[in-house]
């Protein structure tokens, strides 16, 4: 069987020595020595001092917007994962879905402004896939309107733009450290924020709202990252640059066989951009290729492959929402939902695996 993805593991005897300090201290969490070690390797390695760590990456997002103590609209996309919508609509925020760019899968900057009311506070786009959203003209939108911005950045760890670490981009940039992302800490997240006070009211709100001893300022969460999770943290943050060197060598290989396939449009690592190369999307045209994305899914689960309708359904269209929003207000976010394939990458991935794979897939053309 092949699973979509396979989370990145440090040697066992690696991570015993790691969590060994951990049986003799008996400092189980509640920001400890590993998760203060593993703070400070991750400010070295995303080159930024403003950077809290989370028990997740939605509880990272949720706390966030909780921080800037926003009101009203938030402009986002439904072409994501459950996580995002929802930690908007959590704070008792109203998300405000803007289409997508049918290349870059990110928030479609020609439609952003069109969406502005004076109930909008802030807008919250997800870098999708590893690619980056058009930060500089959200920038500028946000800086004419007086918005906050909060980058969903869950699949984009150790990537940079113009040399430059996503961590940087917006008020805040919220980090996944999931099982399955390019870099786990087997749950875990974290907010790189770009305002000193912002920084103070993530740690109040992830415990709570303690603020002192004697002072609970705020209604908070309980979010904080244990000392096992920053430990495999440490560990996973060592072999990070070869990890992702792995999985450009897999994804370069599903190109060889996919690309100049009539019918496929495959995901571009875009200019200025270093990529993580998080996921590996395949976007089918059936009246091309043939076959559609739900039969080529299934074709492959007959042999043992399991790959992702990732992002489907569009949060949007999720159940909870019944009846209050409108997927034909975003076509492209629609169409695409319904045709694209996320195919297994991930560093261990065999080469062979990967040509039987696109084998399969070529073998459904018609
Ligand atoms: C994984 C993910 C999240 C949430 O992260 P968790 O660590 O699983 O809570 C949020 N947004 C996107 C786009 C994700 O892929």
């Amino acid at each position: 069987m092949i699973f979509v993805t396979r989370s990145s593991i440090p040697d066992f005897d690696e991570y015993m020595k790691e969590i060994k300090d951990i049986w003799e201290s008996h400092w189980l969490t509640n920001m400890g020595p590993k998760h203060e070690q593993f703070k400070n390797m991750l400010k070295d390695y995303l080159r930024t001092d403003n950077i809290e760590l989370f028990t997740n990456g939605h509880m990272a997002l949720e706390l966030s917007l909780q921080a800037m103590e926003l009101e009203g609209e938030v402009i986002t996309t439904p072409f994501t994962f459950a996580s995002t919508t929802h930690a908007i609509v959590r704070n008792r925020l109203e998300p405000v879905f803007c289409d997508i760019d049918p290349i870059t899968y990110t928030i479609n900057m020609d439609i952003i402004e069109s969406l502005i009311t004076d109930r909008t506070c802030a807008i919250l786009p997800v870098h999708v896939y590893g690619n980056i959203c058009n930060i500089e003209e959200i920038d500028r939108i946000a800086k004419k309107y007086e918005l906050k911005v909060i980058y969903d950045a869950a699949h984009t760890f150790g990537e940079t733009y113009k040399g430059l670490s996503t961590s940087e981009f917006g008020d805040a940039s919220c980090f996944s450290f999931h099982a399955t992302k390019v870099f786990n800490t087997i749950e875990g997240g974290a907010v790189c924020f770009r305002d000193k006070e912002i920084g103070m009211k993530l740690r109040d709100l992830k415990n709570f709202g303690i603020h002192g001893q004697e002072e609970v300022s705020a209604v908070g969460a309980n979010a904080k990252m244990n000392e096992f999770c920053a430990a495999m943290g440490i560990c996973n943050l060592r072999h990070i640059d070869s990890e992702i060197a792995k999985r450009k060598t897999a994804a370069e290989r599903y190109n060889s066989h996919l690309s100049g396939i009539d019918g496929i449009q495959l995901n571009t690592i875009q200019k200025d951009v270093q990529s993580n190369y998080a996921y590996y999307p395949v976007l089918f045209d059936k009246s091309i290729f043939g076959a559609d994305r739900d039969e080529i899914s299934d074709e492959l689960k007959k042999y043992g492959i399991h790959p992702r309708k990732y992002f489907y359904p569009l949060t949007s269209a999720f159940t909870a929402f019944k009846g209050r929003f409108d997927v034909g207000l975003t076509p492209s976010a629609l169409s695409i939902s319904r045709n694209i394939l996320t195919l297994p990458l991930y560093a261990d991935l065999a080469i062979e695996d990967i040509d039987r794979i696109c084998e399969i897939i070529l073998s459904c053309k018609k």
